[in-house]
């Protein structure tokens, strides 16, 4: 069968030459008898695989010098929890900015270990846009300060990132990830989950400060304690090593396809395409604030609830799948993460110019 055009959230997508790889080296790795999944994770053959993967990872991401690398397991969510409990040991307090659903969740958990503070939040206006940075009072007293890059299920991004002096700048970066340039430097933590632009579920990178390391409440379990991680090469107990190794062979694709700023040019090629369209359009229309648009989840309605069901019926009938938008939202979402290639943008702009023939 052929592959379709998949915008899926997450899971989504993952480059054909990828899977094909994985494909050829499922039951033999290279000249080691056996498969990735087969390996003790405390051996030399894996132990290469795992240092290669931080080391390309690092590259890409321009990660400087004092910063630690972890691909831990339980996906981004479990972070939404140890984030506290590493950066909590002091005064118990933090800054949330709620500029979406992922972001309201890790608000939520975050009040069960002590003090969170909304500093900000466009919940009431249905997430169309992400709060304005440069108006947010933050506390003094906060231990970090926590955004969400980008809102996967509403379609919005932060263009600037606050500044938030000497306070740690805490991001949930799972929908954007090496989709565009950070400067990690202005991070003191950045975690993402890998469902999007890095490989499989299962896996979630965290990068830490070091000298963020070592605050943790005494109650952080031992997995979910970054310290104890780092301590041990992320091998507190098994790692996802086949996840791992997956995530290795998407972040040597994309540094053969020149790495994130060559990535970035087309995420923004993609997007204006189907922004282009969805405000040229008198059928569809784009719910995310101009401004704040995503580069990887572009979200519209039609309007009415039928025809965005039968959009949905036509664009799968055409090789175009996962468009259904989140029941927040309504409507459609095309979410187009790096391994979405331009012409599958355009496929959909194409579709969905047929369709508005059809409607009108
Ligand atoms: N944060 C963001 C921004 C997300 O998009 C998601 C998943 N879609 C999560 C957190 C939760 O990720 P996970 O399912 O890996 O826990």
């Amino acid at each position: 069968m052929e592959r379709v055009f998949n915008f899926s959230a997450g899971p989504a997508a993952i480059a054909q030459s990828i899977l094909e790889k994985a494909r050829d080296e499922l039951v033999c790795y290279r000249d080691k008898g056996m498969s990735v999944m087969e390996m003790s994770h405390r051996s030399p053959m894996f132990e290469e695989i795992l240092a290669d993967t931080v080391a390309v990872f690092k590259n890409l991401m321009g990660v400087p010098d004092g910063y630690d690398v972890l691909f831990l397991q339980g996906g981004a969510t479990q972070q939404f929890s140890a984030v506290p409990l590493n950066l909590w040991a002091g005064r118990g307090k933090a800054d949330y900015v709620d500029s979406g659903n992922f972001a309201h969740l890790a608000a939520e958990e975050a009040k069960r270990y002590g003090t969170v503070k909304i500093t900000a939040s466009s919940r009431e206006d249905n997430y169309t846009y992400v709060p304005d940075v440069d108006r947010i009072s933050w506390s003094e007293d906060a231990d970090y300060v926590h955004i969400t890059t980008n809102n996967t299920i509403y379609g919005t991004r932060y263009g600037t990132l606050p500044n938030t002096g000497k306070t740690p700048l805490v991001a949930d970066m799972s929908s954007n990830i090496l989709s565009e340039p950070y400067d990690v430097s202005k991070f003191g933590v950045i975690y993402a989950g890998a469902q999007k632009n890095i490989g499989p579920a299962g896996l979630c990178v965290v990068v830490a400060r070091h000298d963020l390391l070592g605050r943790a409440n005494p109650l952080c379990p031992k997995l979910l304690n970054w310290e104890d991680q780092q301590k041990n090469d992320g091998m507190v107990n098994t790692p996802n090593t086949f996840g791992i190794y997956m995530a290795k062979l998407g972040f040597e694709w994309l540094k053969g396809l020149g790495g994130v700023p060559a990535v970035y040019e087309q995420n923004k090629a993609k997007a204006a395409l189907l922004y282009d369209f969805l405000d040229n359009s008198k059928l569809f229309k784009g719910t995310a604030q101009r401004e704040h648009r995503s580069l990887m989840n572009v979200t519209f309605v039609t309007g009415n609830k039928d025809a965005d069901e039968a959009f949905v019926k036509y664009a799968a009938a055409h090789g175009l799948v996962n468009l259904k938008g989140h029941r927040n939202v309504g409507g459609m979402r095309a979410s187009i993460y790096n391994a979405m290639p331009v012409e599958g943008a355009r496929k959909l702009v194409d579709v969905m110019k047929a369709f508005e023939r059809i409607e009108n």
